[in-house]
């Protein structure tokens, strides 16, 4: 298995009474929940509760082990993945290979971006974001000049789909509540917070309905929602945008954030080019309907990095396909006909807007407000890893959101 998210460690987990020796290789030693992360990065959830260490996890399987290490190599002839660690390289031979390498950023060209605007996709990013925003409070209250105060106290998210939605919800209500009366000289609820997006509208995915529900909340906790607008520069001190008009404008703050698109991990384009397998536009690798790498019934490339049918970049596609994988490797175990094409179930889509205020997308029912946000809570409960985990992570909501505190605000030199 090649990655610790969710593709590798449920195929991995698929797995648990197969007669397999599994090898799970990981440039993390953690799994990670990314759909918590903007909880890290505001400030509710520490870094541990979504990031719990994948060799605890799974301690009790017998036939898995699990080591550090980035692949930079996977030669599918000799069939061995050669990965790199601090302290050496070390070459693995497999039978079968799940390739669950995941997503990266996309700048779309403009990677220099990046600098002024990170992305959130793994714990580093989440910790260098909270940095930023916390410390953008911090530094607008030692600032005598208003226009200063005010740069330091705008926030612009790029991207309106669930990740960017989070994001600003959960900035306007630090802003708004927790940092109420946290500060003298500044108002931390004179913030403004941008969520900005090239699309027409905010979650385009989730539908009109959903789309006009979560921009009047967004509206409601004090979100400036700019739509149709596309980011032309970055720098330290603002963002530059252009409407479909050409006309050009330039926001001044200090905390900018990307949510706007990924890109297949590396690893999927030399895969690709070793196999003469074909790549979709953002860089995913185009696979046969079993999840396999063509002309390599052994190879599955599964989640995030795959791209089969246009099934979108979430957890249930990689949770599924992982496990369709695992499937395939015991049929062939068992002398068994393979190359069953993967079925995804659509369980649905949501995204929390502000506290105690959700959309869901299950099916033909959409559900928006309360009744969805516990939808939200249940979900996120049940699929985050560990009974600690969960309870720990109940305590930090009930912190945040029926009291006003966040209890991660540390921010280190380092982040
Ligand atoms: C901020 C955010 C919010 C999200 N919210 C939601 C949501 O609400 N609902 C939802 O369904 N989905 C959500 N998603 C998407 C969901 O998290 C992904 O679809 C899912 O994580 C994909 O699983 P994966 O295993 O394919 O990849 P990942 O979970 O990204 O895992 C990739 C793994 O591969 C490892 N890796 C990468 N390159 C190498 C290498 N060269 N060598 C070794 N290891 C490597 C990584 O360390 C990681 O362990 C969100 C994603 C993000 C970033």
């Amino acid at each position: 298995m090649i990655g610790s998210g969710f593709g590798g460690l449920f195929a991995t987990k698929a797995l648990r009474d197969a007669p397999v020796e599994i090898t799970l290789v990981a440039k993390t030693s953690h799994h990670l929940f990314q759909p918590l992360l903007y909880q890290v990065a505001t400030g509710i959830l520490a870094a541990g509760e979504v990031a719990p260490a994948t060799r605890d996890i799974l301690r009790a399987q017998r036939n898995a082990r699990v080591l550090l290490g980035e692949v930079t190599d996977v030669d599918l002839e000799a069939r061995t993945v050669t990965s790199v660690a601090p302290n050496g390289a070390t070459t693995i031979a497999y039978d079968s290979l799940v390739v669950a390498a995941g997503a990266t950023q996309s700048y779309f060209g403009n990677d220099h971006f990046a600098e002024h605007a990170p992305g959130l996709k793994t714990i580093e990013d989440a910790l260098d974001l909270r940095a930023r925003i916390f410390g953008a409070f911090e530094l607008a209250e030692l600032e005598d000049d208003p226009a200063l105060v005010q740069r330091w106290l705008t926030f612009v998210v790029v991207g309106a789909g669930a990740t960017g939605v989070e994001m600003a919800g959960q900035i306007a209500e630090l802003a708004h509540r927790t940092l109420k009366d946290n500060f003298r000289r500044i108002d931390p609820t004179r913030s403004r917070i941008v969520l900005l997006d090239a699309a027409p509208s905010v979650l385009g995915s989730f539908g009109e309905r959903l789309s006009t529900i979560a921009t009047r909340q967004l509206a409601a906790i004090g979100v400036e929602v700019r739509l149709g607008l596309k980011v032309v520069g970055v720098d330290d001190t603002g963002i530059d945008v252009v409407d479909h008009e050409g006309h050009g404008q330039r926001i001044e703050s200090m905390c900018k954030m990307w949510a706007a698109g990924v890109t297949g991990n590396p690893l999927g384009a030399q895969l690709a080019a070793a196999s003469g397998a074909g790549t979709d536009r953002v860089g995913r690798v185009e696979v046969n309907p079993d999840c396999t790498l063509p002309g390599h019934p052994e190879v599955f490339v599964v989640g995030d990095l795959m791209a089969l049918e246009g099934l979108p970049g979430v957890a249930q596609v990689a949770i599924q396909s992982a496990e369709h994988a695992a499937g395939q490797i015991v049929r062939r175990l068992q002398g068994e006909e393979t190359g069953q094409p993967f079925r995804y179930k659509d369980k649905g889509s949501m995204a929390t807007v502000a506290r105690f205020h959700a959309v869901a997308s299950v099916g033909r029912i959409r559900v928006a407000g309360f009744p969805a946000w516990v939808m939200w809570l249940a979900v996120h409960l049940a699929y985050l890893v560990g009974y600690k985990n969960r309870l720990t992570t109940l305590l930090h909501w009930a912190h945040s959101f029926i009291g006003r505190g966040r209890a991660e605000r540390v921010v280190t030199r380092r982040s």
